[in-house]
């Protein structure tokens, strides 16, 4: 098992840091957190990775996918009432996730704080997500509030923690794990600036592993047609079933139960323009095709 990577990788098991061959990184893609690797016979370097079961991948500035961690069964995306959370972001983390697949679930970290300092769009934001049936914790790292819930949730999972810098992934991270399995969580100590802010870490505890991500400002979701989209939208794909035409793309059709529900407030416009950024994105060019929904 993998804790992180680059051209070493620190291998759980063994307790080692070990090379990874530059022909092996040019042949796999490298090898990730939460990867299951072969060694050679020398224990000294990588061998080869076993398959993945999934993994969680996102574009980097020149829109190459590059994998922040592997075999992963549940992603908490974690906001928090302060940085301001992108609602695009989130839905954008969901439509992902589900598709990986993987159970998603959103963590509101520094509720400690929550009723000093709580913008009122907060709180509808958190109503909007509390429809879509996923598990919604509110927890603090601060003072321990909710971490029991939160543990019993990931038992016997791995875990990774998605989101923004600042939300308190890191901070989280140290409230779930005994202070033991923190320090074999970073392995060794050369190289470490560069690997904290770029790579995912995994971290063995009682009952499942939790995985801390570098933050994101923005993500891209590995979605390849319209049925994975819909998949990433229950709640718009509920309403869509209503409009008068197959091939909605809920814009300005006549007929379009969609853009009712917007207008209704039955649907929260942000995760409609989701939809249509992600659709546009995955070059359906803003036409559903019948029978793929
Ligand atoms: P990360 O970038 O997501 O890893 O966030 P950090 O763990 O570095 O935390 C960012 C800031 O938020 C730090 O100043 C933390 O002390 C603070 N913070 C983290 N968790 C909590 C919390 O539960 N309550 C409060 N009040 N502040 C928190
Ligand atoms: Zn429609």
């Amino acid at each position: 098992m993998i804790a992180r990577y680059g051209s070493e990788v620190d291998v759980l098991d063994t307790r080692q840091r070990v090379q990874q061959r530059a022909r092996l990184r040019r042949k796999t893609d490298d090898v990730v957190c939460g990867d299951r690797v072969f060694l050679e016979a020398t224990e000294a370097a990588v061998a080869r990775r076993a398959d993945r079961h999934n993994q969680l991948t996102r574009r980097d500035v020149s829109n190459r996918p590059r994998t922040i961690a592997a075999n992963i069964d549940r992603v908490w995306i974690v906001i928090a009432p302060r940085p301001e959370v992108p609602s695009f972001l989130v839905d954008r983390f969901l439509a992902g996730i589900v598709n990986l697949p993987a159970q998603p679930g959103i963590l509101v970290n520094k509720w400690d704080r929550a009723d000093l300092q709580r913008p009122a769009a907060f709180d509808a934001l958190l109503e909007n997500y509390r429809c879509l049936n996923l598990d919604l914790l509110r927890v603090s790292a601060h003072t321990g509030y909710g971490l029991d819930r939160l543990r019993t949730a990931a038992r016997g999972h791995s875990n990774i923690l998605v989101g923004q810098s600042g939300v308190g992934k890191s901070s989280l991270i140290q409230a779930l794990l005994p202070r033991e399995e923190l320090r074999i969580g970073n392995l060794g100590h050369s190289g470490e600036g560069r690997h904290t802010t770029t790579t995912a870490r995994w971290y063995e505890a009682e009952g499942g592993a939790w995985i801390d991500s570098p933050g994101v400002r923005d993500f891209t979701p590995e979605i390849s047609s319209t049925a994975e989209l819909v998949r990433g939208f229950p709640d718009l794909a509920a309403f869509a079933e209503r409009c008068r035409f197959r091939d909605c793309t809920h814009r300005a059709e006549p007929g379009c139960a969609v853009t009712v529900a917007v207008a209704d407030g039955g649907l929260p416009a942000h995760r409609l323009e989701a939809w249509h950024e992600l659709l546009q994105e995955i070059g359906a060019g803003g036409r559903l095709m019948p029978g793929n929904r």
